[in-house]
């Protein structure tokens, strides 16, 4: 599950970035409804994002979701992000 235009079908994989500039530059009259099931796509997408960061790391829910929030939704960034505040913890 990534991001998906629901207008174009258009799809974006991971890339939440593109995703964002697409909808802004190319959607930018839209409905509420579109963009209800825009936000609906995105809520999806974390969850997946969080069991994925999960099973990379083997860390808790809330530990992860903040990881990735912090990281802007970037599970590559939010794995290192959490690689080092980790290894700072076991460093005492
Ligand atoms: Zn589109």
């Amino acid at each position: 599950m990534g991001f998906k235009c629901p207008i174009c079908n258009k799809d974006f994989g991971r890339d939440r970035k593109d995703f964002n500039k697409h909808i802004e530059t190319n959607h930018k009259g839209i409905a509420k409804t579109f963009l209800d099931e825009i936000k609906l796509i995105c809520e999806i997408d974390k969850d997946e994002l969080i069991r994925e960061l999960r099973e990379k790391t083997g860390c808790g829910i809330m530990d992860c979701e903040k990881a990735l929030t912090e990281n802007d939704w970037d599970i590559e960034k939010a794995e290192s992000w959490m690689k080092e505040k980790y290894s700072k913890i076991h460093k005492i």
